[in-house]
C-alpha cells in the first residue's frame, strides 16, 4: 500500500482529497470537527517535509453554486485545528485557482471551494478531473467517507498521477483496520450487527459469515429473525418479506460453523416514545400493542460473555433505539463489554453511521481500537466490494 510515508514532499505541492463534509449549525459553525481532526496527521507530515497542501472536499449536497454550502464557513475551524492560517479560493478549478496554487509556498495550505458546486464532480467527469489534477504534484486520497464513490476527485483524478499518487494516513488506517478484521484477524472473530433493518445489512451478513466465528444480531433486525422462527414480535419493527432470507442466513451460518446470537429478551414499550410504559419480555412473546426497542438484561449478559471471549470484534449498528434514553441501555452495555475486551487485548473496530454516533455519545470512542470515519464506505468494504477510490490508488 503506497502512503504519504513513501514520499518526501519537500518543495512539492500535495493535492489532497479530504472529507470535510462536517455538520454546521444555523450560524455555519462546525458542530463536530472529527473529520477535520482526522486529516491533521496527513497534512502535518506533508508540511513538516517542506511541502504545501491544496485541500479539496465536498460539503453537503448543493445543487450548483450555493453559498450555504461554501467551504469558506470552515476556514477558521481548519486553521485552528491544523495550527496554520488556511488560505481559501472561491472556486476549485480554473486559471485563478491554478495561479493561487502556483504562488503557494512551502508550509502553506490552500482550501478550495466545494467540489460539488460542479455537477462534473459526482458525474466522474474526466475533463473536470484533469483540471483538478493541475493543482498538485502528488495526489493524496485521505477521504474514506467518499472512497466508495467513483467521483472526479476521489477516483477519476488518479489516472493523471501515474506513480505520484498515494493514500493519506487516515485512509491507510481505515484500510488496515478493516483488513485486520476481515483477513488478518486473531480468532475467535465476532461481528455484531444491529440497527433498524435486515434489508440494509443482508449483503454484509452474507459476506461476513465466511470471516467470523460468532455473529450477534441485534436492534430492529432481531424481530425478522424471531418471527421467521415462529415467535410473536407484537408491533416490533419486522420485515415480513425478509423472513425467508433470515432463515436462509441461519442455515448458512450453521453450515459455516458460525454461532449466531440473537437477543433472548427485550425492553418492550407500548409506544415508540421515551416516556412509553416498558416491561422486560421474552423476545418470542411480545403481545400486540407492544414493541421491542432495546435488548433485555439476559441478552446483555449473554452478549457480554461472547464479546469477552473474542479476540477480534467488529461492531456495526446499535442494539436498540439508543437515541431515546429509555432504550439506550443495551447499546451502552455493549460498549462497556467491548471496552473491557479491548483492554484485555482484543482488536475492536466500530463503524457505520449510527454506531459511530453511539460510541461518541456514550464516551467509548477512545476505548475501542478504531472508530471508522466512513459509514457507507465501511459497509461496502464489509460487503466484500472493492472501493473505486482505493482501487484507483492501488492500480
Ligand atoms: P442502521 O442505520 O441500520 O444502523 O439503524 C440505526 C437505527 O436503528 C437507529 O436509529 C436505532 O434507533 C434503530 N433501531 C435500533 N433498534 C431498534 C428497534 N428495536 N426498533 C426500531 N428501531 C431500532
Amino acid at each position: 500500500m503506497t502512503t504519504i510515508n513513501n514520499f518526501n514532499f519537500d518543495g512539492k505541492k500535495a493535492l489532497i482529497r479530504v472529507d470535510f463534509n462536517v455538520p454546521l449549525d444555523e450560524n455555519f459553525n462546525v458542530t463536530d470537527a472529527t473529520r477535520i481532526e482526522s486529516a491533521k496527521p496527513t497534512i502535518l507530515k506533508i508540511l513538516e517535509d517542506g511541502g504545501s497542501c491544496v485541500l479539496m472536499s465536498h460539503l453537503g449536497r448543493p445543487n450548483g453554486v450555493s453559498p450555504e454550502f461554501s467551504l469558506q464557513h470552515i476556514v477558521e475551524s481548519v486553521s485552528e485545528i491544523i495550527g496554520v492560517q488556511v488560505k481559501f479560493m472561491n472556486d476549485c478549478v480554473g486559471d485563478e485557482v491554478e495561479k493561487s496554487v502556483e504562488e503557494l509556498q512551502a508550509g502553506e495550505i490552500l482550501l478550495l471551494e466545494n467540489l460539488r458546486f460542479y455537477k462534473e464532480e459526482k458525474n466522474g467527469d474526466v475533463a473536470f478531473a484533469e483540471q483538478l489534477s493541475k493543482l498538485g504534484d502528488i495526489y493524496v486520497n485521505d477521504a474514506f467517507g467518499t472512497a466508495h464513490r467513483a467521483h472526479a476527485s476521489t477516483t477519476i483524478i488518479a489516472q493523471f498521477f501515474t506513480d505520484k499518487k498515494c493514500f493519506g494516513l487516515l485512509l491507510a488506517k481505515e484500510i488496515e483496520s478493516i483488513d485486520k478484521v476481515l483477513n488478518n484477524s486473531e480468532k475467535p472473530v465476532l461481528a455484531i450487527l444491529g440497527g433498524a433493518k435486515v434489508s440494509s445489512k443482508i449483503t454484509v451478513i452474507e459476506n461476513i459469515l465466511d470471516k467470523v466465528d460468532h455473529l450477534i444480531l441485534g436492534g430492529g433486525m432481531t424481530f425478522t429473525f424471531v418471527k421467521a422462527q415462529g415467535g410473536n414480535v407484537g408491533d416490533s419493527i419486522c420485515e415480513d418479506d425478509k423472513m425467508e432470507l433470515a432463515l436462509e442466513i441461519l442455515k448458512q451460518a450453521k453450515a459455516k460453523n458460525v454461532t449466531v446470537h440473537i437477543p433472548v429478551d427485550v425492553i418492550a414499550a407500548d409506544d415508540f416514545s421515551n416516556t412509553a410504559n416498558t416491561k422486560i419480555l421474552d423476545v418470542t412473546q411480545i403481545p400486540d400493542g407492544w414493541q421491542g426497542l432495546d435488548a433485555g438484561p439476559k441478552s446483555i449478559a449473554i452478549f457480554d460473555e461472547v464479546v469477552n471471549k473474542c479476540k477480534t470484534i467488529l461492531w456495526n449498528g446499535p442494539l436498540g433505539v439508543f437515541e431515546m434514553e429509555s432504550f439506550a441501555n443495551g447499546t451502552i452495555a455493549l460498549g462497556h463489554s467491548i471496552d473491557n475486551a479491548t483492554k484485555n487485548g482484543a482488536f475492536s473496530l466500530v463503524g457505520g453511521g449510527d454506531s459511530v454516533a453511539a460510541v461518541k455519545q456514550f464516551g467509548f470512542a477512545d476505548k475501542v481500537s478504531y472508530v471508522s470515519t466512513g459509514g457507507g464506505a465501511m459497509l461496502e468494504m464489509l460487503e466484500g466490494k472493492t472501493l473505486p477510490g482505493i482501487e484507483a490508488i492501488n492500480n
